[in-house]
């Protein structure tokens, strides 16, 4: 009988996805079978991925890299959250941080607590109550704190990383490497595909070589070599609800401490990033080609460094949206071959992550059983299509008229998925976090009150608290996360004693 497991996987592409996905399926699978990894230097990467979400972490812990020795090969800084300026009025400042607001309550989580004592004048802003919004504009940070109660915020202090994108490749290359990856530098010319089943056969480079596989997984950028090119899998356009379809990248000086936080700062039509890495800023302007040309995107950019660029700006485009398949016959798309959505929340390189931890989960053989397909295709869709909505929220969910592209995004039809959480939060702050979503409620209940949705009431249970005990309540918490964040070093102090790079 034929051995029916995988034994040859060929990763077409190495940029972030593709190195994680080879560090990945080298570190699991193992030496059984063959992983090779095709990737053209004169093609390049994207190269802009530079800001994260907690969740690397774990990615991290699978693959045991050592969390000191990455963030000095990466020369990367630590995540608090976001500072969404300007986003639901010209002049608004807050930040989406990770982690938890203030503690729950029984059932209930502590912003339902929050919203009586706002409407009651007796709470700040929702922000004062978590260690991560209070400790990122303070440019605080540390990590968690073995030494104090496991109720204190210093316990479980969530994060994430900024880190150079060509660096994190090389890292995790060498990492990949030493586990049995063979790389192959060198131009796919073209895809061979079965003429019985349409599955991918072998990739054949410019040099003539050919390369055969059994499982293709399709890291290979906007352009979707084998998942779009070679299979026409077809895409689900979303600019109609993020219109946003260009970019402009450039890095500048450090001006000062790298902030433990990303910014991005609304314009005109559309967005700019700020991400501070221990060596350089990276910035962006991520905007809308209907609504600004490049030559003005250009000159908004390039006013609005804290520090001298070194270099010319970097032109990106890009259509928002997923390819209607994420797994097509032997074919897994990762990265943005998969799909794009823009980085506002810095969700790309946690969707290579979920669709490698989904694709081990559903790890198929040989006759790539259409029930793991369909399942892995499925999820992928859900997960995407909430994110979507995540970020809709951040444009729709404004009180901006001035300019034609804040005009558009106020009025555009939203998905009623969209419109119903938001409906039902408005009404009385609830909101429900559906199976295997990525963004958790703190997430959601922080945009929205950040961007001017304020609930009109709160969960009755709520009132079987007293009035006087709900005010101490409030100014408790406040209390203990203001004297957490004092005893916290300064951001540039941790990297400087920890890990600044060599
Ligand atoms: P790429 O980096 O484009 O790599 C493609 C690879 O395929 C390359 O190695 C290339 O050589 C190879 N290739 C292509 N064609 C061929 C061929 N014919 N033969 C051989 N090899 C080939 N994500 C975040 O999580 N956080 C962020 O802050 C963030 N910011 C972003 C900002 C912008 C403006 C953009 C556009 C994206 C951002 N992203 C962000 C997304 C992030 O950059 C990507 O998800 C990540 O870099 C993965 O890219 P990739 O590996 O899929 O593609």
């Amino acid at each position: 009988m034929t051995d029916p497991r995988i034994k040859n996987i060929v990763i077409v592409g190495g940029g972030t996805a593709g190195w994680m996905a080879a560090a990945a399926l080298a570190k699991v699978l193992g030496p059984d079978c063959a992983i090779r990894l095709v990737e053209s230097e004169e093609i390049g990467i994207v190269g802009v991925g530079e800001a994260t979400v907690p969740h690397l972490k774990l990615f991290n812990n699978l693959l045991e890299i050592d969390e000191i020795a990455f963030i000095k090969a990466t020369r990367g800084t630590f995540k608090l959250g976001i500072q969404f300026n300007d986003w639901g009025r010209l002049g608004d400042s807050y930040i989406h941080g990770f982690g938890t607001i203030g503690h729950d309550v029984g059932l209930l989580p502590f912003h339902q607590y929050w919203i009586k004592a706002r409407h009651a004048g007796v709470a700040s802003d929702i922000g004062a109550y978590s260690l991560n919004t209070v400790a990122a504009p303070r440019g605080k940070f540390m990590v968690s704190a073995t030494d104090v109660p496991a109720t204190s915020p210093l316990a479980n202090i969530a994060y994430a990383y900024h880190f150079d994108a060509g660096l994190y490749a090389r890292y995790l290359r060498g990492y990949s490497e030493q586990r049995g990856v063979r790389r192959t530098e060198g131009k796919i010319a073209r895809t061979v595909l079965q003429a019985d089943t349409g599955f991918v056969e072998a990739v054949i480079l410019e040099s003539g070589e050919r390369i055969e596989g059994e499982l293709f997984i399709d890291c290979s950028g906007f352009r979707g070599l084998l998942i779009e090119q070679a299979l026409h899998t077809g895409y689900t356009d979303f600019t109609h609800w993020l219109p946003c379809d260009r970019a402009l990248a450039v890095p500048s000086e450090n001006t000062g401490p790298p902030t433990p936080y990303t910014r991005s700062t609304a314009r005109s039509a559309g967005w700019q990033w700020r991400i501070p890495l221990q060596h350089r800023t990276g910035n962006g302007y991520v905007y809308s080609s209907a609504h600004i040309s490049d030559d003005e995107a250009t000159a908004t950019l390039l006013a609005n460094l804290d520090g001298r660029p070194l270099a010319e700006p970097r032109p990106l485009r890009f259509t928002t949206g997923m390819r209607k398949k994420f797994w097509n016959r032997n074919v897994v798309a990762l990265g943005l071959s998969s799909g794009f959505m823009e980085p506002l929340e810095s969700t790309s390189i946690y969707l290579i992550q979920s669709g490698i931890a989904k694709l081990l989960q559903l790890f198929p053989q040989r006759d790539f059983s259409p029930v793991l397909i369909d399942r892995y295709n499925a999820q992928s869709e859900f997960e995407f299509e909430r994110i979507r909505d995540f970020l809709i929220l951040h444009y729709c969910a404004t009180e901006r008229d001035d300019s034609a592209f804040w005009n558009y995004c106020r009025t555009m039809p939203i998905p009623s998925s969209l419109q119903e959480n938001i409906r039902l939060f408005r009404d009385s702050g609830r909101f429900f976090r559906h199976a295997e979503e990525m963004f958790a409620s703190v997430s959601w209940v922080q945009v929205m009150l950040g961007q001017h949705v304020m609930p009109r009431s709160y969960h009755p249970l709520v009132d079987q608290m007293p009035a006087q005990e709900l005010k101490a309540f409030m100014a408790s918490v406040g209390q203990v996360v203001a004297s957490c964040v004092d005893a916290m070093p300064p951001h540039q102090a941790f990297i400087d004693r920890h890990c600044a790079a060599p």
